[in-house]
């Protein structure tokens, strides 16, 4: 069974879906189911302590990593300025002295 949100303006039980919307019978508030989704999807990404990590944050990396198709390694302790978090397999996009730009695991990293 799915459960509606209560009405963000009334804080009613009794809402239903009406195509798109969401709608409250108590005080007709209607509002768009796609922003109830969305904020439910947003991806959490942690680091390898379970620390929520944020756009613009500064991390550490936590173990040497291998450069792919360069004979470079990230050191252990490498601090890696304002990352970039993205959906994928790599998911933080940063840029490391030296080395450039590149992506790194939230798994492989303690935020600073
Ligand atoms: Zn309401």
């Amino acid at each position: 069974m799915t459960v509606l949100p209560p009405c963000p303006k009334c804080n009613s039980e009794y809402t239903y879906e009406d195509g798109d919307n969401f709608v409250c019978p108590e005080c007709a508030h209607e509002w768009p189911k796609v922003a109830a989704e969305a904020v439910e999807e947003t991806k959490v990404f942690k680091d390898a302590f379970g620390t929520v990590l944020n756009d613009g944050d500064t991390v550490t990396v936590i173990k040497d990593l291998k450069i792919k198709g360069s004979s470079s390694v990230v050191k252990v302790g490498t601090k890696v300025k304002n990352i970039r978090l993205v959906d994928g397999d790599h998911d933080i996009d940063c840029k490391i002295d030296g080395i450039g730009a590149m992506q790194l695991k939230t798994e492989f990293v303690k935020k600073a």
